[in-house]
């Protein structure tokens, strides 16, 4: 695995993301106006961020700044964790509805 020096990326224990393309193609980060240290534009807000794999079970990728890429993580159904907070949701409202149904 190679490793990754300071000035090429300001997390070098945050997820895999396109900054390698500095050094292999850095031509076309350029031409997309994105500065150094970020990979991508943010699709929700355009501030500078990193292209990567959507925090989730779906294979699509994107670009993200960190704190939209978090709020993804956190709160999209299709998210990491996200999912979970709408299945534990799902259970509840499907459990307090068997109740409802039993009680009645
Ligand atoms: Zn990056
Ligand atoms: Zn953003």
């Amino acid at each position: 695995m190679p490793t990754r020096t300071a000035d090429e990326h300001p997390n070098p224990s945050g997820p895999r993301c396109y900054c390698g393309l500095w050094h292999s193609e850095p031509k076309v980060l350029e031409r997309q106006g994105i500065p150094r240290g970020y990979c991508g534009l943010c699709q929700v807000c355009g501030q500078p961020g990193h292209a990567r794999h959507f925090p989730g079970a779906v294979p699509v990728t994107g670009a993200w700044c960190e704190k939209h890429y978090l709020r993804l993580r956190r709160y999209h159904p299709l998210g990491s964790t996200g999912f979970f907070l709408w299945a534990t949701i799902a259970v509840l409202v499907v459990a307090g509805l068997v109740l409802f149904w039993t009680v009645v």
